[in-house]
């Protein structure tokens, strides 16, 4: 009697590896110029005229990067653009076409990869990107996601990771360690569905942070904002690994050491009420966390009054000197202690 309830799910066989491409792409329109050959032939074809072409690409591994007992597919589609494009703007260039590539196991049914698809075709809109191709394979176990974005800049408009120099002011866009925590709840709700999935949990008051968590948005926006007010980045990068290990990044790649002050880390109130909740500390989850995808950047001093008072931009700290070691300053106990590299578990 239950059976009749379940939906008819169909084999990935059914379709075969053509057909199956062709179901989960031909919906999908180009909407850049750049893209003057997608989907269909033995590759791509771009014209990205004369600006200078940004690549990055970032692979997804069932179990290690991503859990599909809690998170939905079309999220996990969403996400993996996001996360793609995020790196892009990071350039302070803007994404324009990606590929997908897919290894699935016949576990999969092609509904559960019409929603991974549904997701990526929402973040291609969103983003005005084109996806343009990829691959498709067999896994004797779990999905394997790899995505590719490319995008492209003028060359002055670029933005390096090693350009930071003296008296630098490192400004952060948004709020941090939300993802984190999102995490947690997460996890946290799966084990007690494990034990009794008669029980539903209420995620209501955890809504910001499980958002940040699997929606995460890339901030097309705060690149939109500084060409409006005219600021250059002398170096930028995202947040995936949490901030130490980027601030870290920045300081290595262009020699100079940064103080970061532990008051001005921008938390949004529901990051500082879980992590009492977890007993942990948020300054901690926004510093050791990851998957913010927000942007961390050092500016000129002489650009701060174009920045000064906007709510989407928090000034936490500057370069010092070359060669100078890193330091978060703790103002209760008016202390320096040194930044250290935690990282993201998960890589
Ligand atoms: P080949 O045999 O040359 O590798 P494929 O048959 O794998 O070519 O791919 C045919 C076309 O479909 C190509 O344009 C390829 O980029 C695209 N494609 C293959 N798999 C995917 C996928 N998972 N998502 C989007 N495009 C895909
Ligand atoms: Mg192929």
């Amino acid at each position: 009697m239950l059976d009749d309830k379940q939906p008819q799910l169909t084999p990935l066989e059914n379709l075969g590896e053509f057909g199956l491409i062709k179901h989960l792409t031909e919906s999908f329109e180009i909407q850049n110029e750049s893209s003057v050959k997608g989907i269909g032939d033995d590759a791509a074809v771009l014209n990205l005229g004369d600006l200078e072409t940004v690549v990055s690409t970032d692979m997804l591994v069932e179990g290690v990067h991503f859990n599909l007992a809690y998170v939905p597919l079309k999220h996990l589609g969403y996400k993996s653009v996001v996360v793609n494009l995020s790196d892009i703007y990071a350039m302070n260039a803007t994404p324009t076409q990606i590929l997908v590539s897919i290894a699935v196991s016949s576990r999969f049914p092609v509904e559960a990869l019409e929603e991974l698809y549904a997701g990526i075709q929402i973040a291609c809109k969103n983003y005005k990107v084109d996806l343009i191709g990829g691959d498709t394979t067999s896994s004797t176990s779990g999905l394997v996601l790899s995505i590719t974005a490319i995008g492209s800049a003028k060359k002055e408009e670029l933005t390096y990771r090693d350009g930071a120099t003296e008296n630098d002011l490192l400004v952060v866009s948004g709020d941090l360690g939300a993802a984190y925590l999102g995490l947690q709840v997460l996890e946290r709700e799966n084990e007690v569905f494990k034990v009794n999935p008669n029980v539903q949990p209420d995620l209501a008051q955890y809504d910001y942070l499980v958002g940040r968590q699997l929606k995460p948005e890339a901030r097309k926006d705060i690149i939109n904002l500084l060409k409006e007010l005219d600021v250059k980045p002398t170096s930028m990068m995202d947040i995936s690994d949490g901030l130490s290990s980027e601030i870290l990044h920045l300081s290595k790649q262009s020699g100079y050491g940064f103080h970061v002050y532990e008051e001005k880390i921008p938390l949004d109130p529901s990051v500082i009420k879980t992590a009492e909740e977890f007993k942990i500390n948020p300054i901690t989850c926004a510093l050791n966390g990851g998957e913010d995808y927000e942007l961390l950047f050092t500016i000129s001093q002489s650009d701060f009054p174009k920045i000064k008072g906007n709510p989407n931009l928090t000034v936490i700290g500057h370069t010092t000197e070359k060669n100078a070691e890193n330091y978060l300053i703790i103002k209760g106990i008016e202390s320096a202690v040194p930044l250290t590299a935690q990282g993201w578990v998960n890589i």
